[in-house]
């Protein structure tokens, strides 16, 4: 099915461009055109004012539009945590909560836990690959391969190094792409290699490992660093650690901007020294976003949200109830990083990061019809999947 789509302003390669027609055909994004043109069929300009009106299309967006959000760090929402209830079903939960966030894609993220939960995550996954589930493009494990010194709320007792059977598990080519988090000082440089040369993107994070141990890592085909700043080995004088490694390498680096993970100053340098190729963001998020409940379940014990503010009972921060459309807003409205770089961020890094970027994080041809519309306030105002409205402000 054809479908024309007028559009006041969007983003096309990282650039605004004004009055522009979207050609969508079964979901996908097949040209991008100047109305004018559009509307005389030449390079002629029609008179601008008139112009939207002259356009005989299907629908009309006022408003700015951007591409739809890429969350690689998802571990639930609506409710449900995907390693209590690792199945289809809540990962259509998670998927359905977080796009009325604007989320058109994203990783459902398992934390540290036992091999069975493992394999019912991947299988669930493998499920939404097989029926082309419109926002789950693969999975992210993150851990159990983890230090236990920079654990969080990871629990120790499921923290260990990795098995054939996992290996097995991570390799699978029936659950999309893959992305593995792991502490460098618990899983070897001969392990990532392994893992890279089977196409799965190695995450490094929630660690205590040197510079140098990480710098290792990296070497062997480690791209991303997880949650930067939060559960890694601090920048120090005389020790750089996971932060320093992090800043100084191309490796891209997910961002959790609910200013609880993070002071402002410090996500405002994270960006400003990697810069929008070099960040992306990412919302952590639990069973809270798109949840109308305060206190979660979570393996032994239970996550409650405090404002903004996620903690188990101790107190240690417990991931975030943050949404992707609130964590682009933090970074136009509280770190003064322009809408273009925050829309980078929260799009098209990730999918770079992901070698999706054919696909989703970016309004070009060829690319599925995700994005979301904002008005001059920056409230989401509707978010498109696969050319189809999802939600309507
Ligand atoms: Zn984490």
């Amino acid at each position: 099915m054809k479908k024309t789509i007028y559009v006041d302003s969007l983003l096309v390669n990282a650039e605004w461009k004004t009055q522009q027609v979207m050609i969508v055909e079964d979901g996908t994004i097949s040209d991008i055109v100047d109305a004018a043109k559009f509307a005389t069929g030449s390079e002629m300009t029609a008179n601008s004012k008139h112009l939207a009106s002259m356009v005989n299309v299907d629908e009309r967006i006022e408003g700015t539009v951007i591409p739809g959000y890429v969350d690689t760090q998802v571990n639930g929402g609506g409710g449900v945590m995907f390693n209590h209830a690792p199945t289809l079903e809540s990962l259509n939960i998670i998927a359905d909560a977080h796009a009325q966030f604007g989320t058109t894609s994203l990783f459902p993220t398992l934390i540290t836990d036992d091999f069975a939960t493992i394999c019912s995550a991947a299988d669930a996954i493998s499920q939404a690959i097989r029926l082309n589930h419109p926002s789950i493009m693969g999975v992210h494990f993150e851990g159990p391969h983890l230090s236990v010194a920079k654990k969080g709320v990871h629990k120790a007792a499921h923290i260990r190094s990795i098995s054939d059977e996992e290996l097995a598990v991570y390799t699978r080519k029936d659950i999309g792409q893959v992305i593995v988090t792991v502490a460098p000082e618990n899983v070897s440089p001969e392990v990532v290699q392994i893992l890279v040369k089977e196409n799965v993107i190695v995450a490094l994070g929630h660690s205590n490992a040197p510079y140098e141990v990480v710098q290792q890592a990296l070497d062997a085909g480690a791209t991303g660093f997880t949650h930067l700043f939060n559960a890694m080995s601090p920048l120090t004088s005389r020790e750089p650690g996971m932060v320093g490694a992090a800043l100084l390498s191309d490796a891209v680096c997910g961002l959790i901007v609910d200013h609880q993970h993070l002071h402002k100053k410090s996500a405002e340098l994270a960006c400003k020294v990697k810069g929008e190729e070099g960040i992306m963001l990412v919302t952590d998020a639990m069973a809270h976003v798109g949840g109308a409940q305060d206190t979660v379940a979570f393996f032994d014990t239970e996550i409650t949200r405090t404002g903004e503010k996620l903690t188990t009972p101790d107190g240690t921060l417990a991931g975030s109830c943050l949404d992707m459309h609130s964590a682009l807003r933090h970074c136009v409205n509280d770190l003064g990083i322009t809408l273009k770089s925050a829309s980078v961020m929260a799009s098209t890094t990730a999918s770079c990061f992901t070698r999706t970027q054919r696909n989703i994080g970016q309004l070009v041809t060829g690319a599925a019809a995700n994005f979301v519309v904002l008005d001059e306030q920056l409230h989401l105002k509707q978010v498109w999947q696969h050319g189809n409205i999802l939600k309507r402000a």
